[in-house]
């Protein structure tokens, strides 16, 4: 066992507590350090001896990164690496590991109890009855769900979860997906005005890229046929927010729900907080304890599995292969 001879360092983290990491390096013998640390002086200083890090928010530049000589492997708590130096760290032979799916379950959750909230009206219905409105006909017109077609914006993980679990409400399912060749079970693949013109939901599930940014804007917006309820719960600069905020005061969309938006949290005079056909949360489809004692879990173990000579479940610099500063056995790649 080579665990006690390693040191691993978590530079930053608002998680609260770390103990699914302590117990996964407790496991096997490796001492855990969290150090709370940001600035490039810092982590030069605080992780020079270590076999191997974990990031939330802290930047590994190149300038740090070859400042530590032994590091091994980054794991990034969740998806995104963009602050990690992946050049750097493939040219140093540094291992870069993230957990691409440990929220897929609690994302496609939040997008349908946006739709659902959305069609059923119940944040509206909420909010009067509580002060004093007791009256259905408030919210009318409301739509039967069942029989309706759901338009997917990306049929990944999430996008394919959210049509699994909607199946069951009798919601038809479309998809624009430009990368996905065969349609999944039960989604049929079209092209994207399709979606935009046929859909009386619409969800968004694509990464944002040079390409997908604005993807929804005013020509796009004015091609809902369907006055569509719109759901987001990707990233917020997908959407145009003032072509949005033009096409809800037009009322070419219904109602709308946002997890995420281009500016967060929004400003205090964004036309969206007063409008009853809008809600809003903040950017917490993530989140529940499970998916992040997962993602706690997870991180730690793609540390521990270099350390102890395994290849981790999720490494983005798969071109490090063969030229890592950590020792695998070929059979263990
Ligand atoms: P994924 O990579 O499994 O799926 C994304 C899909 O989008 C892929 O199938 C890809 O082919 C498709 N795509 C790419 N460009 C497209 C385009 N121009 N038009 C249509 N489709 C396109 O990712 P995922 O795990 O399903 O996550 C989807 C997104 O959800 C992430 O990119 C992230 O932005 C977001 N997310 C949000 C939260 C949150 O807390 N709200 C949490 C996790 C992920």
């Amino acid at each position: 066992m080579k665990g006690p001879q390693y040191q691993v360092i978590i530079t930053d983290c608002d998680h609260g507590s770390i103990r699914e990491e302590k117990e996964e390096f407790d496991r096997i013998g490796i001492e855990l350090t969290l150090v709370q640390v940001r600035e490039e002086e810092d982590l030069i200083h605080m992780c020079r001896d270590a076999d191997g890090l974990i990031n939330q928010y802290a930047f590994l530049t190149r300038k740090v990164l070859e400042k530590l000589p032994k590091c091994k492997v980054i794991a990034r708590y969740g998806v995104g690496v963009d602050s990690i130096d992946l050049k750097a760290a493939t040219d140093l032979g540094i291992i870069v590991a993230n957990v691409p799916d440990y929220c897929i379950d609690e994302v496609s959750d939040h997008a349908i109890a946006m739709i659902l909230s959305l069609a059923r009206k119940t944040p509206l219905y909420n909010q009067r009855a509580k002060s004093g409105e007791w009256d259905f006909r408030l919210g009318i017109p409301i739509r039967r769900i069942r029989g309706k077609t759901l338009g997917l914006i990306g049929c990944g993980k999430i996008g394919l979860e959210v049509a699994r679990k909607i199946a069951a409400f009798g919601v038809r399912v479309i998809s624009f997906d430009p990368y996905v060749e065969r349609a999944p079970d039960g989604i049929e693949l079209t092209d994207f005005d399709t979606v935009l013109k046929k859909s009386d939901f619409i969800s968004i599930h694509c990464p944002l890229n040079k390409s997908t940014r604005h993807l929804i804007g005013e020509k796009e917006l004015k091609k809902m046929e369907k006055r569509p309820l719109l759901i987001n719960t990707s990233r917020g600069p997908i959407i145009d927010e003032k072509a949005l905020i033009r096409a809800l005061e037009e009322g070419l969309v219904s109602g709308v729900g946002l997890d995420v938006l281009e500016k967060e949290p929004p400003d205090s005079g964004n036309p969206m907080l007063g409008m009853e056909n809008v809600i809003l949360s903040p950017h917490v489809g993530f989140y529940s304890e499970e998916s992040i004692s997962e993602l706690k879990r997870r991180t730690a173990k793609n540390v521990s599995d270099v350390l102890m000579e395994r290849w981790p479940a999720s490494v983005v610099n798969r071109e490090v292969m063969g030229k890592t500063r950590a020792l695998f056995s070929a059979d263990t790649i």
